[in-house]
């Protein structure tokens, strides 16, 4: 329980989605808040960068909640995101070019992705089929907005709950299975490889299925502009609201008296005192360097000794003069084979994965394209290649060497079309966003830890008072809507500690 708040004061750690939507629900709820970056702008991971004319886009691929007749829609509004944003629908989440010529596509819409992967693999219809009924499963689970009229609403209710007694064990199954396990079951070997390493091997099956059940309901659709329009609409919904934002700001300590957090001490040395302290910002650092892990116990250690998190990456921008017209438009991307494989960093692959954005004219000047790659890649590689900041810099330019060579496989002449190419490491994504070792979306779920999805992670730390945490490390699958979600459910929690009704508001 937390003590009886005196004078509403609530600093926030982190302008993040977490941080900033934290601060709207606060500010909104009558608390004075206030929020210390450390960063110069605000969002987080949640960013893009200009560079010659180009934007790199980190983050967005699809936001899920961007149809007007989704529930998530209703906090989207809450928090000023979609207010005036544009969102289109792809018809392709990805597709994959194979050596011998053919392309195995996955479309957005499921009856076509159900026959296409027929055509594609006629002695995989078993598996198909079931991947199929699974994304069909979760189309039910997609809730409506309060716009949508009461009676469709109870009708979209009453499916979940007759779909929750239907198929809460099928459910269940998914939850525990990953993607490695479920690719096992196909035989043919393009498809099985690509149903493993299209998320992540590890990565518990019932995202994908969902991802594909919002796909096909448009209800996860690409906003124009991309990330950093979004962060600066949550941070002017956030100012507007009367909220304090204060950049540059690190973090050092979480202040506490008598196991209650009294306010926070910067990296400069000035310390700022406040009646609740939440953190938005990355859990291991939080806990284990803020607050020196004074307040833990056995079951937060083995989260943070055994759960597996979303890989850290080589993240390649790149900018150049050609059009690709001939390449549909896509949610994630393509993938095509290389001539053989080829070392990136700290590994062999075989394959490059590019996402081309000619589908955001915003991002590139006119005639341009702006693309990006992604690989995974292991953070203690680039830890130890940073400790002689030469040798690092020299792995990047190799790194960006060796693509563009690549791409010239697939695209004969693009190495002299190339105007721009930026090289970011796991190093460049802790720097600017303190995300511990690089990752970019906290903890996978996995069968080990997919009862998160029924019973929400603690968002409070044993034996300390006034003190919470929201944001993609207490969420497990993370990603922009979870951001808004857990901080919707603090600041709930924290006015009902109060004996306060909860208030939101849309503009
Ligand atoms: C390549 C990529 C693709 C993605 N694609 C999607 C997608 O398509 N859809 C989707 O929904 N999500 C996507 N995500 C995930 C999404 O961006 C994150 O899950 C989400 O932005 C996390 O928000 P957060 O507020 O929890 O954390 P963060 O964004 O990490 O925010 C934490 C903030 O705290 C600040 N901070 C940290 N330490 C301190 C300190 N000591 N003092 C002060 N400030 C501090 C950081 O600078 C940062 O601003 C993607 C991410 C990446 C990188």
């Amino acid at each position: 329980m937390a003590d009886i708040h005196n004078n509403n004061s609530v600093v926030i750690i982190g302008a993040g989605f977490a941080g900033l939507a934290a601060g709207i629900y606060a500010q909104m709820n009558g608390y004075k808040s206030q929020i210390f970056e450390m960063h110069d702008v605000p969002g987080g991971l949640c960013t893009s960068w200009k560079r010659r004319g180009y934007t790199i886009d980190a983050c967005i691929h699809w936001l899920v909640g961007s149809s007007p007749e989704a529930q998530m829609h209703d906090l989207w509004e809450e928090v000023g995101v979609v207010q005036g944003r544009e969102f289109i629908y792809m018809d392709e989440y990805m597709h994959i070019e194979t050596p011998d010529g053919r392309t195995l596509t996955f479309y957005t819409d499921i009856d076509r992705l159900e026959k296409h992967l027929l055509e594609f693999s006629p002695v995989d219809a078993e598996p198909i089929r079931d991947f199929i009924k699974g994304i069909r499963m979760c189309l039910s689970f997609d809730q409506p907005s309060k716009r949508v009229s009461w009676a469709k609403r109870m009708m979209k209710r009453s499916s979940l709950i007759f779909s929750f007694m239907r198929n809460g064990k099928v459910f269940q199954q998914w939850m525990k299975t990953t993607a490695s396990d479920f690719a096992k079951r196909f035989k043919n070997p393009v498809l099985r490889r690509a149903l493993e390493e299209m998320w992540l091997p590890e990565f518990s099956m019932f995202f994908m299925l969902f991802t594909f059940a919002y796909l096909h309901t448009k209800n996860a659709g690409y906003p124009l502009g991309g990330s950093m329009p979004m962060s600066k609409a949550l941070e002017k919904r956030y100012l507007d609201l009367g909220g304090i934002i204060n950049y540059n700001k690190r973090v050092d300590k979480i202040l506490t008296d008598n196991d209650s957090a009294t306010g926070i001490r910067l990296t400069d040395g000035k310390e700022y005192s406040s009646n609740i302290v939440i953190s938005a910002a990355d859990g291991y650092n939080t806990i284990f360097k803020m607050l020196d892990g004074r307040y833990t116990d056995e079951k937060i250690k083995e989260i943070y000794d055994k759960w597996h998190l979303f890989p850290p990456l080589i993240f390649i921008g790149m900018g150049v003069n050609r059009k690709f017209d001939e390449i549909p438009f896509s949610v994630s991307g393509f993938s095509f084979p290389l001539e053989k494989p080829v070392v990136i960093g700290d590994r062999m692959r075989e394959r490059l994965s590019v996402h081309l954005y000619h589908h955001d004219p915003s991002m590139a000047p006119e005639g341009r394209t702006a693309m990006t790659l992604m690989f995974e890649t292991d953070y203690d590689y680039w830890k130890k290649l940073y400790e002689n900041r030469r040798a690092y810099e020299e792995k990047k330019d190799e790194i960006a060497k060796t693509i563009v060579d690549l791409l010239e496989q697939r695209f004969p002449g693009i190495s002299s079309q190339v105007e721009m190419i930026d090289v970011a490491t796991p190093l460049t994504f802790e720097r600017y966003t303190g995300n511990w070792k690089g990752s970019f979306e906290g903890w996978l779920i996995t069968p080990d830890n997919s009862n998160v999805v029924m019973k929400p992670m603690s968002q409070t730390l044993p034996g300390l008072r006034n003190f919470y945490m929201c944001g993609q490390w207490v969420e497990p699958g993370g990603g922009l809507p979870t951001g808004i979600m857990s901080a919707r459910r603090l600041l709930k929690r924290i006015c009902k500690e109060e004996g306060k009704k909860f208030r939101t508001a849309t503009i």
